[in-house]
């Protein structure tokens, strides 16, 4: 085994610079703790970034639907729109508000955000392997490029989406395979020169009537019946969020390779029934695609609470709320149509759903975070996973401040600290417009 070729000490390590772990580093720096951000590839925003271009879940379903996450991601939201790089989508598809913005100028801001926090950031870095000591992960083995890096901390946040930290440290989780109805994968992709003016006229209702007729004439291979589209940012570009690729488990790499290759296939055959069967798409051409494949569902972390479809049905309230979230739960399964379960009411998502059953100092937001398929299934829009990275980089921060371990933090002193950071969550929910 070679020896490593440079060594970082740190208080705080984040796995992961998606939404949930930008939000986590830079809520952990702004509270004075040296942290460091380890992303795989070379920009910051996951599938904020490289998939998407939409968040929901900052506002419940309904067209006065209440605010249900505020703090470190609001800021974001707000900058987007003051730099006219973003707008909001009044309750898009009932399922509350949606706030489309540019993915590129999200991860210029994203790396603002961090550079003015003081993270170091660590790009095309990956995390290759764990050290756990007195059941805490102390040391983490990272490479980039022939570098071997030796990174000690005293606390680790997994915002890898497949929870790989928590995974190689030993702590349980529960799978892909472990569920029947595991989340589809989704390459999405953009179009333009689309008529807009022509393509409202013949309204989505139409679309999905062609798209139906489509799948049913047998002229296209197309496994979804339905789909969305929207306008973005630019004029004349429509985002196309249309593809489904199933049975194909993200935790192994020849059948994530083979998702990515099935993807971009049915991309060319989406993209090909646009043309033909759609006014105001016929000299569209693709301009962009998803840089990997949208991975919903992949690896769950089982912590110290498991957010079941009972708390997210039932509108649950815990003691140790940090987040909020009011989405439907939205099942993108096998077969041709998509489930949505409305929720009618704001539930909490505890303090204990980001930390790791068995360990201590290692906590998990965003996509990993301990919750059950479908308690996941409304708690997985970019807002929750977005308030959960900014509620456990703060609880990394204050743990490493009073020097007391994540699991003896005190919650009080968290849910105070996220309040004077203008978190929402518990009682405010009551309040929030
Ligand atoms: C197709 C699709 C459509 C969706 N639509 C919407 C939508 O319209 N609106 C919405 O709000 N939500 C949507 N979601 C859900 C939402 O996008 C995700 O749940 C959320 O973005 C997850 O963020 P995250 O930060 O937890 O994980 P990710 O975005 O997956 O980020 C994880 C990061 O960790 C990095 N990483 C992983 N392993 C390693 C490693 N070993 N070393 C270093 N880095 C590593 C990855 O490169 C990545 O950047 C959608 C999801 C999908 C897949």
């Amino acid at each position: 085994m070679r020896a490593p070729t440079r060594s970082i000490e740190t208080d705080v390590v984040v796995l992961g610079g998606g939404c949930s772990g930008v939000m986590a580093a830079v809520a952990a720096a702004r509270r004075g703790a040296a942290v460091t951000l380890v992303e795989r590839e070379g920009t910051l925003g996951g599938t904020s970034t490289g998939v998407l271009d939409t968040f929901y879940g900052f506002w419940a379903p309904g067209e006065r639907g209440r605010r249900v996450v505020g703090g470190l991601p609001s800021e974001v939201v707000d900058r987007l729109v003051a730099a006219g790089s973003a707008f909001v989508r009044p309750n898009t598809y009932g399922a509350g508000n949606g706030v489309t913005y540019n993915p590129e100028v999200l991860r210029w801001l994203y790396d603002e955000l961090c550079a003015t926090a003081g993270v170091r950031v660590l790009l095309h870095t990956s995390l290759t392997d764990v050290a756990v000591d007195n059941n805490r992960p102390t040391r983490l083995v990272l490479t980039s490029g022939s570098e071997l890096i030796d990174l000690r901390c005293a606390v680790a946040v997994d915002c890898s989406g497949d929870a790989v930290l928590a995974h190689l440290a030993g702590a349980a989780s529960e799978g892909y395979d472990d569920v029947p109805n595991a989340q589809a994968l989704t390459t999405t992709f953009s179009m333009a020169p689309v008529d807009q003016k022509a393509f409202a006229a013949f309204g989505r209702a139409a679309m999905l009537e062609r798209l139906a007729q489509a799948v049913d004439g047998g002229r296209y291979q197309l496994p979804r019946r339905e789909g969305s589209l929207h306008p973005t940012t630019a004029a004349g570009v429509e985002f196309v969020h249309m593809t489904r690729v199933v049975a194909r488990d993200p935790r192994d790499p020849e059948a994530l390779s083979l998702a990515e290759r099935e993807g971009r296939a049915q991309a060319i055959e989406y993209a090909r029934f646009l043309n033909d069967c759609v006014p105001g798409f016929e000299l569209a051409h693709i301009t962009w695609m998803s840089r990997r494949i949208g991975i919903r569902e992949s690896r769950r972390v089982r912590g110290r609470y498991w957010l079941e479809r009972a708390d997210v049905v039932g509108g649950a309230r815990f003691g140790d709320a940090i987040a909020s979230g009011a989405a439907p739960i939205e099942e993108h399964a096998n077969g041709a149509d998509t489930r949505w379960e409305f929720l009618g009411h704001a539930y909490d998502i505890p303090y204990r759903s980001l930390q790791a059953a068995e360990l201590d100092n290692l906590l998990v937001a965003g996509r990993c975070f301990s919750a059950s398929h479908d308690a996941h299934a409304s708690a997985r829009n970019m807002a929750q996973c977005m308030a959960m990275g900014q509620a456990a980089g703060t609880a990394a921060a204050l743990a490493v401040d009073g020097g007391v371990t994540t699991g003896a933090l005190d919650v009080a002193q968290l849910q105070t600290a996220l309040r004077e950071d203008h978190a929402i969550f518990g009682a405010d929910l009551e309040v929030a417009a």
